[in-house]
């Protein structure tokens, strides 16, 4: 293979290249920095930058990026058997010992999967699912599914209609069965309120909106436990909690997308655990893997599984490669290291707090509004006033300067609406959080200056 440039690579990226989430006329125009290597929790550029990943790449490589026995196992399964199907009853070693794996894991009441490459993927699955189980339960009008504003399921037609970002909205038409409520997000939109009180508020209107399309036709409620890509949006105390009640009362089911959550990112194995509510399907992706090799699913509770699996008939979906021979083997392995080494248990104890400790410190800091997060995932919310919460700058435009400034400094965050975002990986030693943190303080700093906060 070719050796080229920094510079070849990246006049070929901008002149073929169409990113995910990009101004295509913008990054024609500017081009983009080029990763080469990664080693542990550090990624490095073509021209051999070094970076601290303050993200595990896109909420994925939990376990950092120096993870032997993974790459290990790919490379075995792909010498032994690198791809067939799981149609037509044929399975695969790797497959059907990673469908035990996951139940191992998952909580109590879910013991089947379904495979897919991805979290849309997966959504759109739920779909097809929860569709089906109406169906067979002779309940054909309950096709509704309730999502909530700012809330990100995926990128597909259908996981992106069961998201509520408005932006994507626009650019497409969605599908016509997905209805939004508002999102608990107590700093944004909760004003005065008490956060319990607010929390209460935003569930009840699951209740109200089910009312309004008629319980009969209402299938599921779908969310994140913490909303990830809208901001890691923290529920108040009170909106899980509500949120069970009424799906206990109600005939619906509720979709726990975990596809970031999952896997020990809140402090426990999944959201739902942290939140201690009981969900009927689980969304997965990301983690699963370490984000090594694609692979996504579903997990589904006793309660739907025992109704698609007492019924005749075949259930039409599936992909080319749900259950992936590699995948799987990467699945396995990564679900191993993290048992072995109770990568879950011991985050929860030492790193996690370690990281809300330090990131909390930052709440003095002229032009932060909020510090929020639990486990290894936290929010900066930027403010120009702290009681008001006044926004720095219109369009977003200082916290994308704040996060530029952190790449800057060798530290790769993501900037949301008006919040820093940060979910490093889970085996980040003190040192390494107490460096992000610096790092983060420095671009901080840099942003006050720019506009002249003091
Ligand atoms: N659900 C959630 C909660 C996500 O955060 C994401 C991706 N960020 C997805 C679904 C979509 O997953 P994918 O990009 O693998 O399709």
């Amino acid at each position: 293979m070719s050796k080229n440039t920094t510079a070849q690579l990246q006049q070929a990226d901008r002149n073929h290249h169409l990113h995910p989430f990009t101004d295509f006329k913008q990054y024609s125009a500017t081009g983009g920095r080029i990763f080469s290597r990664a080693e542990h929790i550090y990624i490095y550029d073509s021209e051999d930058n070094q970076f601290l990943d303050g993200m595990s790449g896109l909420w994925c490589c939990n376990l950092g990026y120096s993870q032997p026995k993974i790459i290990e196992a790919v490379n075995q399964q792909m010498q032994q058997l690198p791809y067939y199907n799981n149609f037509f009853n044929c399975s695969n070693q790797p497959a059907a010992e990673m469908a035990k794996a996951l139940v191992e894991v998952t909580p109590d009441g879910f013991n089947n999967v379904f495979f897919t490459n991805s979290g849309s993927e997966a959504n759109d699955t739920n779909i097809r699912l929860v569709h089906r189980y109406y169906d067979l339960l002779e309940k054909p009008n309950k096709k509704l599914i309730i999502g909530r504003k700012n809330g990100y399921h995926g990128s597909t037609i259908a996981a992106a209609s069961l998201g509520g970002m408005e932006f994507m909205h626009k650019q497409y038409r969605g599908i016509d069965y997905v209805h939004h409520i508002d999102q608990p997000h107590w700093f944004a939109e909760g004003g005065d309120s008490d956060k319990n009180e607010f929390g209460l508020q935003v569930a009840r209107q699951l209740e109200a909106k089910i009312d309004e399309l008629g319980e009969e036709n209402v299938a599921a409620f779908i969310a994140e436990p913490i909303q990830g890509a809208g901001g890691v949006i923290i529920p108040p105390d009170s909106y899980w909690p509500e949120i069970q009640r009424i799906c206990n009362e109600r005939d619906i089911l509720l979709i726990s997308d975990e596809v970031i959550c999952g896997f020990g990112r809140t402090g426990n194995w999944f959201g739902c655990e942290t939140y201690n509510y009981q969900p009927d399907l689980i969304t997965f992706a990301k983690a699963v893997t370490n984000g090594f090799q694609p692979l996504g699913g579903v997990m589904v509770g006793d309660k739907v599984a025992n109704v698609l699996k007492t019924n005749d008939g075949e259930f039409g979906h599936g992909l080319t490669y749900s259950g992936h021979p590699a995948s799987c083997a990467a699945g396995l392995a990564t679900l191993s290291i993290m048992q072995e080494q109770n990568i879950v248990e011991n985050t929860a104890q030492t790193i996690a707090p370690y990281l809300q400790q330090q990131l909390r410190s930052l709440s003095d800091h002229p032009i932060v509004g909020e510090v929020r997060g639990t486990g290894m995932v936290a929010a900066i919310e930027l403010v120009k006033n702290k009681n008001s919460r006044e926004k720095i700058a219109d369009d977003s435009a200082a916290a994308v300067f704040c996060r530029d400034q952190a790449i800057n400094n060798g530290l790769m965050v993501r900037a949301v609406g008006d919040a820093m975002v940060t979910a490093p990986p889970m085996v980040s030693s003190k040192d390494e959080i107490d460096q992000l943190v610096q790092r983060l303080h420095r671009a901080l700093d840099a942003t006050a200056k720019e506009y002249n906060i003091k």
